[in-house]
């Protein structure tokens, strides 16, 4: 997942690097020396585009900012508009991480040509190390790192932090890629991440369950974000293009196997999935936070909901409780749209559950997908024409 610059920024300044007073606009940051306007879009390359933008006055800013809001940045949409005073720039540099597959570390890259391309630098101007896992970021490569920046020595302590800081953000934050472009000595004589470039790791959300504050994940949705309060892993198809015909359905599993396993059951016979939640341990914590699993579940906004279960050592009655319980709130699908096989320990108290709430039940997996699919039928605007 890739992060607008601000959130990147948030990320590093937490980490001890020091960034350029900013806000989100409407905000606005004070200054004596004029701002910088920022287009939010995550792609690099904005300075060219026209998406960084300098004002002298705070009306100018907001001048710019109102023609950059809401716009397109070449195929990229502007998310939002990040306000900074502006840097009185000495020199540009470029400092990097990323976790290096070939070589199975973290590889720190340092170039004192930044605020280019790194592409566009030749080779013999980089100057990259890499950093054993176990050993971390040692004293020697950080003076290695440092020559090559060609920085002054009264400005160890700050290249030192900075250094330390990109490690730190790299490795705790399972982050696969950080970036600083530039990298900006000002003429008062300050190192600060003047530009931030940061994806992290998607495999690695559980380790983050808090996760949340500035850095939102800004390309998710609503219902992204509340899998990952819950601790669940969800899976959002409504906004790829194209996006899901209607009837649509949505899924919801226990086990990335049998949840999507049941996903590529539904596909194959031809009727959309506008999104999935695999439940990942949600049972063990109660019926109360299944039933808030349940709800998130509901906010895929599909025709049909699929809810198809196997335990063999919890019981699947705390499931079936959870699901009547959501059922009670509003925003719940009509009864008819829930379509549920529970299969494994009390499933019959669970068939019992389900079956008084109204909702289609079925152990048989067969027989609970042709259900799904006769209702997609009946909802099928293609199907009612007769073509
Ligand atoms: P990118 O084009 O998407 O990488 O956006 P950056 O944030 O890296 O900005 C591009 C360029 O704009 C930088 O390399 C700087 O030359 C310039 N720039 C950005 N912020 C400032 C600032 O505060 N002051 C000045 N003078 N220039 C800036
Ligand atoms: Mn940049």
């Amino acid at each position: 997942m890739k992060l607008l610059e601000y959130e990147g920024k948030a990320l590093l300044a937490k980490h001890g690097i020091s960034i350029p007073a900013g806000a989100l606009w409407p905000e606005c940051p004070a200054s004596g020396n004029g701002w910088v306007v920022k287009a939010q879009v995550l792609a690099g390359g904005r300075g060219k585009k026209g998406g960084i933008l300098l004002a002298s006055e705070r009306k100018e800013v907001d001048e710019k900012a109102a023609r950059l809001k809401g716009t397109m940045l070449g195929t990229e949409p502007v998310h939002a508009v990040y306000i900074e005073q502006k840097l009185d720039i000495a020199h540009e540099y470029y400092f990097a991480g990323f976790v290096n597959r070939d070589r199975g570390c973290v590889t720190l890259v340092a170039s004192a040509a930044g605020g280019v391309d790194i592409e566009q630098v030749p080779k013999s101007q980089i100057e990259s190390v890499d950093i054993d896992p176990l050993i971390g970021l040692a004293g020697f490569q950080i003076q290695r790192l440092k020559r090559a920046l060609t920085l002054e020595a009264q400005l160890d302590k700050q290249i030192a932090a900075v250094m330390s800081g990109l490690y730190r953000t790299l490795v705790d934050e399972d982050a696969e890629l950080v970036e600083i472009n530039p990298l900006v000595l000002t003429r008062a004589g300050q190192l600060l991440a003047a530009d931030a470039k940061i994806a992290l790791d998607d495999d690695a959300v559980s380790r983050h369950p808090g996760r949340s504050g500035p850095v939102a994940w800004a390309t998710d949705s609503a219902f992204m974000q509340r899998c990952r309060a819950l601790d669940v892993i969800g899976v959002d198809n409504r906004n790829r293009m194209p996006p899901p015909a209607r009837p649509t359905v949505a899924i919801l599993g226990n086990g990335a196997g049998l949840t999507m396993a049941t996903y590529d059951q539904i596909a194959l016979s031809g009727v959309s999935v506008s999104g999935a939640i695999e439940l990942h341990g949600a049972l063990a914590r109660g019926v109360a936070h299944t039933a808030e699993v349940i709800r998130a579940f509901f906010m895929l906004d599909a025709d049909i909901y699929f809810i198809n279960a196997f335990y063999q050592l919890r019981s699947t009655e705390a499931l079936a409780q959870a699901l009547v319980q959501a059922m009670t709130s509003p925003g719940a699908p009509g009864r008819e749209r829930v379509v549920v096989r529970m299969r494994g320990v009390e499933q019959h108290s669970s068939e019992r559950i389900v079956k008084e709430a109204g909702c289609f039940y079925s152990p048989s997996l067969r027989e609970a997908t042709e259900r799904v699919l006769a209702v997609a039928r009946s909802l099928d605007p293609r199907a009612k024409d007769g073509s």
